[in-house]
C-alpha cells in the first residue's frame, strides 16, 4: 500500500467535524509509514470552503467534490461520487468516521462496488497491515488483516487525536456530474427530537452518570440524589437510554452527547470506548465500579472500588452533612 489514502469529510453547518480532523491525523499516519499521500473530500453542492479548512491540516490534496446531487447526504450519491474519485485519484484506502454517516456510506461504497471493508477501527499498526476492532461491546478485541485494495474502513470516534494544523494543501475542485437516477432517495427536511429544555449536560459543570448495573429506573433515584446533592446534572450510559430509565438527552458518548464538565462521576459504568469518546475530556473524573479491571478506571482521577449501592449514598449523604442539610 503506497498509494493514496483518501479521509472523508463530515461537516455540520458548514464547519469540519472534529472526528474527521481525528481521521486526518491516521491518513497522515499511515501516509507517512508506506510512503503514501494523505488526502482528503469534502463533497456537496459547494464543498470549497470546508474544503479550505482542511487543506491546513497536513493533507497533501484535499478534493472539493461537487455536484449539485451533493447538496445533502444520501448513501447513493455519496457512493458514486466517492467511487468515482477513487478510480480517477487512485485511491486505496478511504477512511470514514464510524459515525451515523459513516455507518450509511461506507457499507454503501462497499458493497455496491464489491470493495473489502473494515469497520470500527480502533487502532492500526506496522503502517495498515493490522487493524484494530473491538467487538461484543469492547469485551474483545479484534486483530484484522486486509488482503487487497482500494478498501473501505470505519474509524472509532475517540481512537486517534484530532490533527494539528500544519502546512498548506491543494484544494482541487473535481465536478462529478452525477447523471439523472444516479440518486434514488430524496432528503426532504431534518427535524430533531423535542428536548424536554430540562438537561443540558453539554454545559453542565458537574454530572453524576449511572450505568446499566443501576438495574431499574426506580433505582436510578440514587444517582439523582447525589446529582442534587452536588448541584449537578445526572448523565446515563447508552443502556440506560436504550431501557427508557432515562431519555436520550441524558446519554453520554458517540451516539449521545460529548459533555465536558469540571466534574464527572461515573457509577457502575465499565467504560466502554463509545462512552469514554462522550466523557474523557471532563476536568476531574471519578469513577465507582466494583470490577478493579474496568476499563473506565483508565480515564479516572479517583478510582472507587466497591458496591455503588453503599457507595452512591454514602456520598450524598456525607455531601449533605458538609453542606449543613444533613
Ligand atoms: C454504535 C454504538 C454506539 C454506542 N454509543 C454509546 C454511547 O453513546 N454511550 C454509551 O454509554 N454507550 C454506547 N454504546 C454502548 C457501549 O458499547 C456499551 O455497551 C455501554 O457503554 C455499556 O454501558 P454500561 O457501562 O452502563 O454497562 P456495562 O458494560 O454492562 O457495565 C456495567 C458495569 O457496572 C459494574 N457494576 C455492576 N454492578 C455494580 C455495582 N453494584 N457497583 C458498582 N459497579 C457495578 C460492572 O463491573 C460493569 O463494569 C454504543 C455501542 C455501539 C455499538
Amino acid at each position: 500500500m503506497a498509494g493514496k489514502i483518501l479521509t472523508v469529510i463530515e461537516t455540520d453547518a458548514g464547519r469540519v467535524r472534529d472526528c474527521s480532523y481525528e481521521l486526518v491525523t491516521l491518513a497522515r499516519e499511515l501516509a507517512q509509514a508506506t510512503g503514501g499521500t494523505a488526502c482528503a473530500a469534502v463533497l456537496g453542492d459547494d464543498p470549497v470552503a470546508a474544503a479550505t479548512q482542511v487543506a491546513g491540516h497536513g493533507v497533501e490534496t484535499v478534493y472539493a467534490v461537487k455536484d449539485p446531487g451533493l447538496a445533502a447526504y444520501t448513501a447513493d450519491g455519496w457512493a458514486a461520487a466517492l467511487k468515482r474519485l477513487m478510480a480517477s485519484e487512485g485511491v486505496d484506502i478511504v477512511l470514514f468516521s464510524h459515525t451515523p454517516l459513516g455507518w450509511d456510506a461506507a457499507p454503501r461504497l462497499s458493497a455496491v462496488h464489491s470493495l473489502p471493508a473494515l469497520t470500527e477501527i480502533v487502532a492500526v499498526e506496522d503502517g495498515g497491515k493490522v487493524w484494530t476492532r473491538l467487538m461484543f461491546n469492547g469485551k474483545f478485541q479484534v486483530r484484522m488483516t486486509l488482503d487487497g485494495t482500494p478498501a473501505v474502513v470505519t474509524v472509532q470516534k475517540g481512537a486517534f487525536p484530532p490533527c494539528e494544523e500544519q502546512g498548506q494543501g491543494a484544494v482541487k475542485e473535481v465536478a462529478i456530474g452525477l447523471e439523472p437516477g444516479a440518486i434514488r432517495q430524496k432528503y426532504v427536511e431534518t427535524t430533531s427530537a423535542p428536548a424536554s429544555g430540562k438537561v443540558d449536560l453539554a454545559s453542565a459543570d458537574i454530572i453524576v452518570a449511572g450505568g446499566r448495573s443501576i438495574g431499574s429506573k426506580e433505582k436510578f433515584g440514587i444517582i439523582k440524589e447525589l446529582a442534587d446533592a452536588l448541584g449537578g446534572q445526572v448523565g446515563a450510559s447508552r443502556p440506560v437510554t436504550d431501557a427508557g430509565w432515562l431519555p436520550h438527552e441524558h446519554q453520554v458518548g458517540s451516539s449521545g452527547i460529548t459533555v465536558k464538565p469540571k466534574l464527572y462521576i461515573a457509577s457502575g459504568i465499565s467504560g466502554a470506548i463509545q462512552h469514554i469518546v462522550g466523557m474523557k475530556q471532563s476536568g476531574y473524573i471519578v469513577a465507582i465500579n466494583r470490577d478493579k479491571e474496568a476499563p473506565i478506571f483508565e480515564v479516572a482521577d479517583v478510582c472507587i472500588i466497591g458496591d455503588q449501592f453503599e457507595i452512591v449514598p454514602a456520598l450524598t449523604k456525607a455531601i449533605l452533612e458538609a453542606r449543613g442539610h444533613g
